[in-house]
């Protein structure tokens, strides 16, 4: 049994040891292996197979490998699974580690560390999903939480108490949280029920003093003042990001765009479960289908969907604001030439954020660079195209659009038209460019024809026509002529040129320095242009990272033009309308629709029934109408033609005004959140108190059936209460759905309150839904029908009926009890089947009949006749 441990283990040990909480991915040849723990984890989660390597104290070791070309698809799952993975690369070459003694192990290191928040391959993200990661600090009761996008750039920070964090998590979706040791009890919960992973940090990450100074050397300012005031808490959540990029890049800082102070006053206020009952971004399934983003998403490039989350996440309170985008989308809508012209070009531009971002990380490739030259060159060719007469914000947009020229003309001069993914392999740049590269390729390519051009040359000067140059590989390149001739050649003054090599017996052989040059220069040309390519490659992303700032910009600009121009389409194809944005407190929305209901209708060709709602004068409605009437499609619809109008969007209506909306709760539909070990009654209290201790006279509430629950008295009575609570200390506007119809009562007491009905048509028997929605109340709430409709045994739908029945006599004449007392039981025979008999007369006339060979007046005499049989 052997106990020592031999250099390469010792190496991978001290390198594990400074990073026990990720895997550690060591490369070795074209391989990454995993050892012990890691192993046994990694071949678990990613589903490969688990060997072993050698012994460490007598023990085996556990192990298991990837291709390292093919690791990037290995990060992902086992990110997903919720590991973080550090990268452990070979810094030098097995040659060089040899050269530095006898069995020398390869010296390694950590070059980055891959967690959910930190990724920039665009294989691992989603093109047009921001991916950030998020710091959480909280100094005393006052919090800040700041993100960013690492591949992106994008960086930003707003204060948030306690109470806002789970809602702006909600917003952001972040992939990772920081927090420090300390806020790790107090707001991991929070964090995690957002669907983030926690990474804590010690609490020196969140020191507001060093993070400034460190903050401002990341952006080479004095203070940071020239970007906004920022609180302590602020700079800490921020320096908190800092601090963490540089452990898991491993020094090498992403471009950050400078930060950007959000205030959450200036945003709509849209909680967590409202989001999620809204299906604003993501569906039911967690993915973007089903969602309203999947249904009005019209842009053509990523950063333009990139920034239609970013806005249908945070609507906006602003009227000016919003007016100012509703400007530019009724622009594109007017100018379809335009728009069209911009849809062309817009379709060519490359996602040039994260090409930025991949070239500051060293992650980046020639790719990268010529998709920062097509960005930039179709972005000119965008502001040639555009008139002057622009609202504003694309004539803002279009100034950004341009300035670049020169960079342009270098990366036009610089690379070829089509390069390779890599760096590493050369042939990207132009020929033409640089003479050194130049000359070193026609050497590595065109030796031969150098060569004889130098032969050429010698036989021209020595007047030596059968002058040769050869090769050997003893002697290398040389000149060779016949004995005869080698004496004109030692004579002077070519003797000083022609250096005496060897003589055979026929031949004499010299070299020159020039030859022997032009020798060391092919064979080393081919190493040359790598070397040569790389440092322009270097010099051509500095070019590019030093006009990082204005590219980021210009990138911000496109996507601009792209939103509002796939708003524009959106409001064209779908026949929206533009909404009417006041500081009042009106709802006034004509033929309402609800755009992803009426999509997901479309393929059957059943028409979507547009709604009106106006709760200007009476501020809640409250709804009756039988189950699948479409009470919560209409309820939904509102909220989101909210949300729509106040991104900047066209909305699914006929006409709309809307008095800003300062928040929107929705509490929609009941569901068990069994994890947590809450009973759908209680999570439905929870929002509820939620939305009754927070909404104000400018939110908008929409309640759907709450205390369903719970007993039926209980829950109307809490349903009353809330509704009360509503009109009388919210004051907000309200849509208000409910299965009691005690409750229509309300609207005699209660001036703000309407009722409203959607209506349905009895048939048969059977209910037939209208999804009208009317002011007054539902007659009936035809259950029993709809229970007929989903496939209840029908002697359970004869029963229900016999038991309704007494129930509303009962009710009718006050004895309710007594009447449930007095109900004959229940009898669950089976209806029992047909039976088979034999045909009937008429059944066997029938049979008989060939109606295609009937005259209209055969059929009627046969009618007759059957009628005599019966
Ligand atoms: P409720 O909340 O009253 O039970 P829903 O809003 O869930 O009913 O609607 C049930 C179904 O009816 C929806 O899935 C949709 O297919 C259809 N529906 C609802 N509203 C409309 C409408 N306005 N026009 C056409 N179909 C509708």
């Amino acid at each position: 049994m052997s106990s020592t441990v031999t250099p390469m283990m010792a190496q991978y040990l001290e390198i594990k040891a400074d990073h026990p909480d990720a895997l550690l991915f060591y490369r070795m040849g074209d391989f990454y292996e995993l050892f012990f723990d890691d192993a046994v984890a990694a071949a678990g989660a990613l589903d490969i197979a688990l060997t072993k390597r050698g012994k460490h104290l007598g023990d085996d070791i556990a192990m298991c490998g990837v291709p390292h070309h093919a690791a990037e698809g290995y990060f992902l799952t086992l990110i997903r699974k919720g590991h973080r993975v550090a990268v452990c690369e070979q810094l030098e070459s097995p040659a060089e580690a040899k050269k530095r003694g006898y069995k020398s192990v390869v010296k390694r290191g950590v070059t980055r560390v891959v967690t959910p928040g930190t990724l920039t391959e665009d294989a691992l993200l989603d093109a047009r999903r921001h991916n950030f990661l998020a710091a959480y600090a909280n100094v005393r009761g006052d919090g800040a939480l700041a993100w960013v996008d690492i591949s992106t750039g994008a960086f930003s920070v707003l204060e948030c108490d306690v109470a806002g964090l789970g809602p702006e998590l909600a917003r952001l979706g972040p992939k990772e949280v920081l927090l420090s040791d300390a806020g790790e009890g107090d707001f991991g919960g929070i964090v995690e029920d957002a669907g983030a992973a926690v990474t804590v940090l010690g609490n020196a990450a969140f020191d507001s003093t060093s993070g400034e100074k460190r903050l401002n050397s990341v952006y080479s300012v004095k203070s940071l003042d020239g970007f906004g005031t920022f609180s302590r808490c602020e700079i800490a959540a921020m320096a908190a990001v800092v601090e963490y990029l540089d452990i898991t890049q491993k020094g090498k800082l992403p471009l950050l765009r400078p930060p950007m102070r959000e205030k959450r006053e200036s945003a709509m206020q849209i909680d967590a479960s409202t989001r999620k009952s809204l299906e604003l971004t993501h569906g039911v399934n967690g993915g973007r289908s089903g969602s309203l983003l999947s249904v009005i998403d019209r842009t053509l490039t990523a950063a333009g969907a990139r920034l239609l989350e970013r806005r249908l996440s945070s609507p906006s309170r602003d009227l000016a604001q919003i007016g100012t985008r509703q400007d530019a989308v009724a622009w594109c809508l007017d100018r379809g030439d335009v728009a069209a012209l911009l849809e062309d070009r817009l379709r060519e531009v490359p996602d040039l954020d994260r090409a930025l971002s991949r070239l500051s990380l060293d992650r980046g490739g020639p790719r990268d660079m010529t998709a920062v030259r097509s960005a930039i060159a179709q972005a000119s060719l965008i502001a040639d195209a555009l008139p002057d007469d622009m609202p504003d914000v694309l004539a803002a947009a279009a100034r950004d659009l341009t300035g670049q020229e020169t960079l342009l003309a270098l990366l036009d001069d610089a690379l070829i038209a089509e390069p390779p993914i890599l760096a590493r392999d050369g042939g990207f740049i132009a020929s033409g460019y640089d003479a050194e590269l130049d000359e070193f390729r026609s050497l590595r390519d065109e030796g031969r024809s150098v060569i004889a051009g130098l032969q050429s040359q010698y036989v021209e000067r020595t007047g030596v026509s059968a002058l040769k140059i050869r090769h050997n590989n003893v002697l290398g390149y040389f000149v060779e002529v016949t004995a005869t001739h080698s004496a004109k050649m030692l004579a002077s003054p070519l003797s000083e040129t022609f250096i005496h090599r060897q003589t055979t017996a026929n031949q004499v052989r010299f070299t020159t320095v020039e030859l022997s040059e032009l020798e060391t220069r092919i064979l080393n040309a081919g190493g040359q242009c790598l070397e040569i390519e790389k440092r322009l490659y270097s010099a051509l992303k500095d070019g590019i990272l030093d006009q990082a700032p204005e590219l980021f910009t210009l990138a911000r600009a496109l996507a601009e033009f792209d939103l509002s121009a796939a708003l524009a389409r959106l409001a064209r194809e779908e026949n929206w309308v533009r909404p009417v944005m006041t500081s009042e407190r009106e709802f006034v929305i004509t033929e309402g629709r609800h755009p992803v209901v009426e999509a997901a209708l479309k393929p059957s060709g059943t028409p979507f029934v547009a709604n009106d709602t106006d709760l200007s004068d009476e501020q809640i409605w409250l709804l009756t109408g039988p189950n699948m009437a479409g009470k919560s499609t209409y309820l939904r619809q509102n909220a989101l033609i909210a949300v729509l109008a106040q991104m900047g969007a066209f909305v699914p209506a006929k006409a709309a005004t809307i008095g800003i909306v300062s928040q929107i709760f929705s509490r929609v539909g009941a569901s068990d959140d069994l994890s947590k070990g809450q009973s759908t009654f209680m999570v439905e209290m929870v929002e509820t108190a939620a939305i009754l201790n927070q909404a104000d006279d400018r939110a908008l509430v929409i309640l759907d059936e709450i205390g369903r629950g719970t007993a039926t008295y209980d829950g109307l009575s809490i349903a009353w209460a809330t509704l009360e609570h509503l009109h009388e200390v919210n004051r907000c506007r309200a849509l208000f759905a409910t299965h009691y119809h005690e409750m229509t009562g309300l609207s005699d007491k209660l001036d703000g309150v309407a009722n409203a009905t959607v209506t349905v048509k009895e048939w048969e028997g059977d209910v037939i839904f209208l999804h009208e929605v009317k002011r007054g109340t539902a007659d009936r709430s035809y259950g029993v029908q709809v229970a007929r409709l989903a496939g209840l045994p029908k002697t359970v739908v004869d029963r229900a009926k016999v038991v309704l029945e007494a129930l509303e006599k009962g009710e009718r004449e006050g004895k309710q009890k007594a009447v449930i007392d007095d109900l004959p039981l229940f009898s669950a025979k089976p209806t029992p089947a047909p039976q088979k008999t034999a045909p009937s007369e008429v059944e066997a006339r029938l049979k008989d009949v060939l109606p295609d060979d009937l005259s209209p007046k055969d059929a009627l005499d046969l009618i007759y006749e059957l009628r005599g049989l019966v």
